[in-house]
């Protein structure tokens, strides 16, 4: 046995016996150094809320350098050092048994819970997975950040065991690009905070009719004609109301000339946002939005829709005409240099709101429904999708797509992300059917509507029943939070909505122990602490 595991022993039979004296409310150490210094005594107020926080009776003092282990990622020591720069306490990185922020291995926890010990030696952070030890880093810049300062200027956090674990798998956050867009610094800011309150997946809607917003190399007219548009509909309404309200402005620096709106982002970028999520624990999913909500790669190559036309349907716009099978490898081509960027093994195809009275009137898509065998154009719909979605697994994704593209007589294999609430039998229908689904329903995981104190409370509180009937919970892989931006067009705006709604989310999908009224005295700290690093956040009506 070597030094360090007899340490480590030693260090689990300590924590038995803090947590054995927690319990009976004694003092917390039975060594008898007592700590340094006896402060006030002081609680913290995680987010999302861990399975189990137990306080001890006393603070004890940061010291005024930390020294944190080597035996982290250089990334879990560059948040924990910045953490403690913003609290004015230096940092040094040293070896794991003398650093003062320790990790201990423990094969017993789960595949992305922690235990975090604060004791009168310091703190240990105990995972069983690099996943795990991250979310811990992040636990542990909560309770840093809620240090408390005596007038003499000390800082201390108080004796602590956490101990924690997501129910879910899936935590997501989706972003909408397309109708309006934000700086890549302005998302790799989203990114820190996601990682903050332990969302592990960010899915970006890169297409849609209002913009192409990523880099094909094969065809530069996809963003250059795509990815710009007159103002539409919802500029126009925006500008009206940025005549009263200065957050409705839209953000000058995607707008071109006096009328027009665009921009996208260079796969280099993409590719070094996709880096930077990755190093904090998030999966970033590509989202390329087909047949449907196609209209602005159909303005660049108009032989893609059925008429040549980028007209409006009856609900929608018009889609890729499904009938012409000879666009199917121009198509193909797209998805493959877009899977070839994201290294996820998840790729979303889309798949909603397809404007099938334009297949109705197609000659090319009768002609396919015939010459297939078709059941009218939910068939071609169906004969679409799987033809897209078996080259994307062809090139090793897993593939994903709207509850739309469930057809329940022809259910084909995909991972579908449920949002239609009007259509509350489908989460049941899908999960009955053995299929798994990302749960975002648009009633409560929507938060593109005007944020509302009641709102946030229903979020918070959700739960499957009475509405959603007959969900086999076991394949619901996860919750995901939805922005779609056509109201959202800077990033005042954006935290508006996204704050304190993400961290009501954060615990609904890490599937924390709930408490409305807990959350209450808990979001202050994270709100203020939000405006302090530079975002715009919405006040609920029972802060002060
Ligand atoms: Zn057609």
């Amino acid at each position: 046995m070597n030094q360090n595991i007899v340490q480590l022993f030693r260090r689990s039979i300590l924590l038995f016996l803090a947590c054995s004296n927690f319990l009976l409310g004694y003092s917390c150490t039975e060594k008898n150094d007592l700590p340094k210094v006896q402060i006030m005594v002081s609680r913290v107020s995680l987010i999302p809320l861990p399975t189990t926080v137990t306080h001890g009776r006393y603070n004890i003092e940061i010291p005024k350098n930390v020294a944190i282990s080597s035996s982290m990622t250089g990334i879990e020591r560059d948040l924990l050092s910045e953490t403690l720069s913003t609290i004015g306490v230096s940092s040094t990185s040293t070896d794991n048994m003398s650093a003062y922020i320790r990790v201990a291995s423990d094969n017993t926890l789960k595949k992305e819970g922690y235990r975090i010990t604060v004791e009168d030696d310091g703190c240990t952070i105990y995972y069983s997975t690099p996943e795990g030890r991250l979310w811990g880093v992040q636990t542990m810049r909560q309770i840093l950040l809620q240090n408390t300062t005596t007038k003499d200027g000390r800082k201390s956090i108080p004796i602590l065991l956490v101990e924690d674990s997501p129910k879910k798998e899936w935590r997501g956050f989706h972003l909408d690009l397309s109708r309006h867009m934000f700086t890549m610094s302005h998302i790799k800011k989203i990114v820190d905070v996601l990682s903050f309150y332990k969302i592990n997946k960010l899915q970006l809607h890169l297409t849609d009719d209002q913009g192409w917003r990523i880099e094909i190399k094969q065809y530069p007219p996809l963003t250059e004609i795509g990815g710009w548009r007159k103002f539409d509909e919802y500029d126009h309404r925006l500008i009206e109301k940025a005549k009263t309200d200065e957050s409705f402005k839209i953000d000058t620096r995607f707008i071109r000339g006096t009328d027009e709106y665009g921009g996208f982002y260079t796969q280099n970028e993409l590719k070094e946002l996709i880096a930077y999520a990755t190093s904090r624990g998030i999966e970033v999913i590509p989202e390329i939005d087909m047949p449907g909500h196609f209209t602005s790669a159909i303005s660049a190559y108009k032989d893609l829709s059925c008429l040549g036309t980028t007209g409006w349907g009856t609900e929608f716009s018009d889609p890729i005409c499904a009938g012409k099978t000879e666009n199917y490898p121009f198509l193909k081509s797209i998805l493959k240099e877009v899977a070839e960027l994201f290294p996820s093994k998840k790729f979303h195809l889309g798949g909603d709101e397809v404007e099938k009275t334009r297949w109705k009137a197609c000659p090319h898509c009768q002609e396919l429904i015939r010459k297939e065998g078709l059941n009218g154009v939910d068939g071609l719909q169906n004969y679409f999708i799987k033809e897209m979605a078996d080259y994307v697994r062809s090139l090793g994704k897993e593939v994903m797509a709207w509850d739309d593209a469930f057809i329940e007589k022809e259910p084909q294999d995909l991972l579908y992300t449920y949002w239609r609430d009007w259509l509350s039998d489908q989460p049941g229908k899908i999960t009955q059917a053995g299929y798994p689904i990302v749960f975002m329903e648009w009633g409560r995981f929507y938060l593109s509507a005007t944020p509302s104190d009641i709102h946030l409370k229903s979020l918070y509180e959700f739960t499957f029943q009475p509405q959603f009937k007959g969900v086999v919970e076991s394949n619901v892989i996860g919750f995901q939070a939805c922005i779609w931006t056509e109201m959202i067009p800077n990033e005042t705006k954006l935290g508006h909505h996204m704050f304190p709604a993400l961290q009501a989310f954060s615990e609904v999908a890490w599937g924390s122990q709930r408490s409305w009224s807990s959350f209450q005295t808990r979001i202050p700290w994270h709100l203020k602490w939000l405006e302090q690093s530079g975002f715009a956040t919405r006040k609920p009506d029972f802060i002060n």
